[in-house]
């Protein structure tokens, strides 16, 4: 099984200043070559390969103005082309959003090397065009005799360095099998609801981090634009503050997606797709979204290094209002209401009772094959749910 290690790294002033290029270039020929594909549509109805991408650096590096790009290493910049060939193949099956430019100040630095752009002897890594080896903090070990195969190194907005190695880990096996299956509803008051009836809730601190980060960006766009020193300071806090929050989330995701992989052989959740998150683009929602995004992400690699099995089912209307026991559908649920009563005489926690229904349709969907979703029934209806292939039009 294929697994990152991320550490943190101290360059030297070369080094940094040699990345700081690498990462100016990647961008560069990154967004050339968006541009090119997106006149040759634009314009001509013409899809341009990666190939044809791999041809056009080839003639930019020869050209005077460009004559820059041969200064860093090429295979960064041919990574770049690969993933905004990644980028198109998603946005045509239309699971991600027309790839956008990278810029300078929003998008996160970053390069990656392939084997033939590296050296990794004793434990000490060496990029292409460096002489010495990156001084790397090994916070935990590498498998014993791992090689890594694509090493990416990446600097924060607050100006911390990362190195990434994906390695062959020969330690991943598989779990025994269990019988277990679990519902995961994303909650309202809490990051997921269980419908095993627990509640999972945020990471500690996060309440009021969010609310310092809240006070951080109103102090950011009070201070006016080309400020400078002013407002470059306030920046800075804003990128420390989302920092720690999303360090602190990370952490907290690892130990429960951990736990509830070893727990469970199934695990339910709903399909959110990209295009349903870009609606609000409030910073909490943007935190709530990533965090979502990044949970199901852990999951799903986490179960398929220990054989078990994520579905993900799409979202359907009546989750909080049909009832999990009887199937009778509530005629209205507001959501200040956190408990009720059915009819037939259940009662249910508002969010237990959707993650019960995300687990029944998860389950239906893993016997039945991909796409489909609760039928919704009359109240007083017949206790078995009947499904039905129905993809939600988006
Ligand atoms: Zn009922």
């Amino acid at each position: 099984m294929k697994r990152a290690f991320k550490y943190r790294f101290y360059p030297t002033p070369e080094q940094a200043a040699e990345l700081a290029r690498t990462f100016g270039c990647v961008r560069k020929v990154y967004n050339m070559a968006l541009s090119a594909r997106t006149e040759a549509w634009a314009l001509r109805q013409e899809r341009v390969t990666y190939n044809a991408t791999s041809a056009m650096l080839t003639a930019w590096k020869k050209t005077e103005e460009l004559a820059y790009l041969n200064e860093v290493s090429s295979v960064p910049l041919q990574q770049a082309l690969r993933h905004l060939q990644t980028a198109f193949t998603n946005f045509f099956a239309k699971r991600a959003r027309y790839p956008r430019f990278k810029s300078r100040k929003k998008s996160r630095d970053s390069a990656e090397y392939t084997t033939s752009a590296f050296r990794f002897r004793n434990g000490r890594l060496t990029l292409a065009k460096m002489a010495e080896p990156l001084t790397i903090v090994w916070s935990r070990p590498l498998p014993e005799g791992a090689k890594p195969t694509t090493v990416t190194v990446s600097r924060d907005s607050t100006g911390r360095w990362f190195v990434s190695l994906l390695v062959e880990d020969p330690t991943v096996t598989p779990l025994p099998a269990n019988g277990n299956a679990v519902g995961i509803d994303a909650g309202l008051d809490h990051l997921v609801v269980l419908s095993t009836g627990e509640k999972v809730t945020n990471p500690p601190h996060e309440r009021a981090d969010r609310e310092r980060l809240a006070r951080a960006q109103r102090n950011l766009a009070r201070k006016a634009r080309g400020e400078g020193a002013n407002r470059a300071k306030a920046r800075r806090k804003v990128a420390r503050i989302y920092a720690r929050i999303t360090d602190r989330r990370r952490d907290h995701l690892h130990k429960l997606t951990t736990r509830l992989v070893r727990e469970n052989q199934t695990l339910v959740i709903e399909d959110l797709t990209v295009r349903n998150m870009v609606k609000d683009r409030s910073p909490a929602r943007a935190i709530s979204d990533a965090a979502w995004s990044q949970f199901r992400g852990l999951l799903e690699y986490k179960a398929a290094w220990y054989g078990r099995e994520v579905v993900a089912v799409d979202r359907f209307f009546p989750s909080s209002e049909l009832c999990s026991v009887c199937g009778a559908v509530q005629e209205k649920m507001p959501l200040h209401v956190r408990v009720w009563t059915c009819a037939c005489g259940a009662t249910h926690d508002r969010d237990v009772n959707a993650a019960k229904n995300l687990l029944a349709a998860g389950l239906a969907v893993s016997v039945c094959g991909a796409g489909v979703r609760p039928q919704r029934r009359p109240p007083g209806g017949q206790p078995a749910m009947k499904q039905k292939a129905l993809r939600r039009e988006l």
